[in-house]
């Protein structure tokens, strides 16, 4: 096991957020957090990134607690937050932009990440506002990944995309699992979730209601009709 949360309670002020979230990453596993607006998901990912710190409860990664660390600490263990809203620098290069994230460490070179991202190896002398929203969500994933993430955490990476981007960056995240990253993904598109996912985690009202194998959450139409609102 990579990451483990326990019992973790986030506020926002004087609102209780997560009431008690509980969930587990293998290494090498890609989980999803599901659930409606408003559920708690992107909290849930804030508070394993120390950006909302857990009022209660810890987050362990390989077995030592990091809750309570600074985010930076906690980003230079490895646990890293690919936020919705893609954080890259429009006024630098791509290149730039990956460069500015290496690290000395980190297994992720800029020719790694280009195998990955070939688009971003064509556009590498562009700036990063130049770029289409697509191939800003590949800029932001890439710079994840020369941070040399253990655990990667994407919030929803295809949202706004057209379908054949979002086909584009589901092969590329295939890709990032396949050399063992563990990944948790938030995401609404749940064709994406299915594709990507081994298990799946509902968040409601700020904890988990429902977690299952990605063969048992397809198999069964009621878990979306009661806790998505989907089927
Ligand atoms: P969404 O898909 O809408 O982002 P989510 O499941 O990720 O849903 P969160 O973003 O975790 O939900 O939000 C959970 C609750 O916390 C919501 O009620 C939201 O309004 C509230 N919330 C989120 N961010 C803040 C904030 N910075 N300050 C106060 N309340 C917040």
């Amino acid at each position: 096991m990579i990451l483990q949360v326990e019992d973790v309670h986030g506020y926002y002020g004087k609102s209780h957020i997560l009431q008690g979230v509980s969930l587990q990453v293998d290494a090498g596993e890609v989980v999803t957090l599901l659930g409606r607006n408003g559920a708690g998901k992107t909290t849930t990912l804030k508070s394993i990134v120390g950006v909302v710190a857990p009022a209660q409860g810890r987050v362990l990664f390989e077995g030592k607690q990091v809750s309570g660390l600074p985010p930076h600490k906690i980003a230079a263990r490895g646990v890293c937050l690919v936020p919705e809203h893609r954080g890259i620098f429009k006024l630098l290069t791509v290149e730039e932009n990956l460069k500015m994230a290496a690290r000395k460490e980190s297994a992720w070179g800029l020719e790694d990440v280009y195998k990955i991202f070939p688009r971003l190896k064509e556009r590498r002398k562009n700036g990063g506002g130049q770029l289409s929203g697509g191939e800003q969500q590949m800029l932001a994933i890439a710079r994840a990944l020369m941070t040399h993430p253990r655990v990667m955490m994407l919030d929803e990476p295809v949202e706004g995309l057209a379908p054949v981007i979002v086909d584009e960056i589901v092969a590329q995240i295939r890709l990032i699992k396949a050399t063992g990253m563990s990944i948790i993904l938030v995401e609404q598109n749940l064709e994406v979730c299915t594709q990507l996912a081994d298990r799946h985690y509902i968040v409601e009202q700020g904890r988990i209601v429902y977690s299952g194998s990605n063969a048992a959450f397809l198999a069964d139409d009621g878990i979306k009709d009661r806790y998505l609102g989907v089927n």
